[in-house]
């Protein structure tokens, strides 16, 4: 498939998908253009999705129960393969197919080499899920709910602020 074609997909111009691609090595041959299969495989490896990441989900209510029941997790590889919550009638309960485990065994994390979180419990309760979640070593966390958490370095957070997206929305809306 040529850079044009790429192009052409995505509304940008060719020149730009040949600068983007050679800034990560040499994908394409000239004349030829690119092959969509090693091209898929060489940008899931740049973008470390060529390996199945486990994720661990931490509240299992409303909003923790439609996480769960999304697929588009397994498209890029995620895996979620443990569930917790703090409330004991939900805990020992399955969803899913996963047994909801206590919150305060967080730490179990660490020794099931699960180092992805994701955060559904209340505002109120979100940074001490997410201190909860440094401390068993998880390293990468995707928080949904609607306030700042702190974390060291050595962790990433990703916040997915809903409300505040539906919020942006009307300003951005065409009138008349
Ligand atoms: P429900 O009424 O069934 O609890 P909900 O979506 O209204 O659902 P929320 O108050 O938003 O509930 O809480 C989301 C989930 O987070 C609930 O299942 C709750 O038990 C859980 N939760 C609250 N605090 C914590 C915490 N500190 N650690 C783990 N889970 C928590």
């Amino acid at each position: 498939m040529s850079s044009r074609n790429l192009a052409d997909f995505l509304s940008v111009n060719p020149a730009q998908i040949r600068k983007d691609f050679s800034y990560f090595g040499d994908f394409g041959t000239r004349g030829v253009g690119y092959n969509v299969e090693t091209l898929i495989r060489e940008i899931k490896k740049i973008l470390r999705l060529n390996v199945v990441h486990k994720a661990a989900l931490v509240g299992v209510g409303n909003l923790g129960s439609a996480v769960l029941a999304y697929p588009g997790f397994a498209v890029y590889g995620f895996d979620i393969a443990a569930v917790f919550d703090n409330n004991p009638k939900k805990i020992g309960r399955k969803v899913r197919g996963i047994t909801i485990e206590s919150a305060s065994n967080l730490n179990v994390l660490k020794k099931r080499k699960i180092n992805i979180g994701i955060i559904t419990v209340p505002q109120d309760a979100a940074q001490e899920t997410a201190d909860a979640l440094v401390r068993a070593d998880v390293r990468g966390i995707l928080n949904f709910s609607p306030c700042c958490i702190t974390v060291p370095k050595k962790t990433k957070v990703i916040t997915i602020d809903i409300g505040m997206d539906l919020a942006r929305l009307p300003y951005y809306m065409p009138t008349g």
